[in-house]
């Protein structure tokens, strides 16, 4: 199965990079010129525990040198879906599968104005990445990947993609009902992500006065409701095992807050941003995502 990578940032030059360590016929696609020259002059540096090593790895600007491909992975930030999604379509045609492991919800639904919703594979993964620098990443943790078809029941296609990632090490389990675990994962970001990105904090500092931990518990409390009303089924327990995610990652600083400490434009409409339009179709109330999303919105357009 030739595979395409549509964002190859840090996690798809990871994914990527994976893919060609196991025998894959993969190709990189990025629209950085510099991180694509340096991978195909020195070939992809990835640091993991102390170590580095050098993954000779496909990379290109241009799609039109990629070809048909049967799976294209989509890993741009959820602002650039629309384009990706485009690229997607060229390179599956009617055929192959085109899947998205983005954080945040509304991505699917995006690739699904230019795809057959049944060509869609959409879920999460607990892998983590950093950019280093043109060429070169850190493969900041590993953990399980889980996907399931977008619409409708394709077994055999589905398992044949999940072989290919659990070849590779990517430990991957399919699953039925994926929005369930796509929403489980955006509870995660909608608890953590634009109060660390606002405050400055690391994601265990949440924890420090016990204001900073209600106003948490209370963003996703709402998205919970959300989550409800639209009959997507979230674990009970889901607060608890957000603060457990914030303390076990207590050091890390969330992906938001990289991207304000870095001034890019963060992810928010599909987090905290997405629960919010969700609610409005509903007619429920969510202050505190409102709030948090218009304070993100207000920060990223005044960026200097
Ligand atoms: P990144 O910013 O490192 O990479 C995105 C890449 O997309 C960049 O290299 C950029 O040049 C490229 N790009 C932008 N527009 C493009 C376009 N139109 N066509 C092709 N390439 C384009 O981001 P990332 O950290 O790798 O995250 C990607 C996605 O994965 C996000 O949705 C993120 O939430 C999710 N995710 C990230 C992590 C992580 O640890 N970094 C973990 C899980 C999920």
């Amino acid at each position: 199965m030739k595979i395409a990578v549509i964002g190859a940032g840090a996690m798809g030059s990871l994914f990527g990079a994976l893919f060609a360590e196991s025998g894959e016929d993969v190709r990189l696609y990025d629209i950085w010129e510099e991180h694509v020259k340096a991978i195909n002059e020195k070939g992809l540096c990835i640091e993991l525990d102390g170590k580095t090593r050098s993954v000779s790895v496909n990379a290109t600007t241009d799609k039109r040198e990629i070809g048909k491909t049967g799976l294209a992975i989509i890993f741009v930030k959820s602002t650039q879906t629309g384009d990706a999604a485009r690229t997607a379509s060229e390179l599956t045609g009617n055929n192959g599968f085109v899947l998205t492991l983005q954080n945040g919800i509304g991505n699917a639904d995006i690739i699904g104005k230019v795809i057959d919703p049944g060509q869609i594979i959409a879920g999460t993964t607990s892998h983590g990445a950093t950019m280093l620098g043109p060429g070169s990443i850190r493969h900041a943790g590993t953990g399980p990947t889980v996907i399931g078809m977008w619409s409708g029941i394709q077994k055999t296609g589905i398992q044949k993609v999940s072989d290919v990632f659990n070849k590779a090490g990517i430990i991957t389990e399919t699953v039925d009902n994926v929005r369930s675990v796509i929403w489980a994962k955006l509870l995660i970001n909608v608890g953590i992500n634009a109060i660390t990105a606002l405050t400055g904090i690391k994601n265990g500092r949440i924890f420090d006065l016990s204001a900073t931990k209600a106003l948490s518990r209370a963003a996703v409390e709402e998205a919970m409701e959300v989550a409800e009303a639209l009959g997507v089924e979230v674990p009970c327990d889901i607060v608890e095992h957000v603060f457990k995610v914030a303390e076990a990652t207590k050091g890390n600083r969330s992906s938001m807050g990289q991207d304000v400490d870095n001034k890019r434009q963060t992810e928010i409409s599909a987090i905290n941003g997405a629960v919010v339009k969700e609610a409005q179709k509903l007619g429920i109330n969510v202050p505190v995502n409102q709030t948090l999303t218009t304070l993100i919105e207000t920060l990223q357009a005044h960026y200097k």
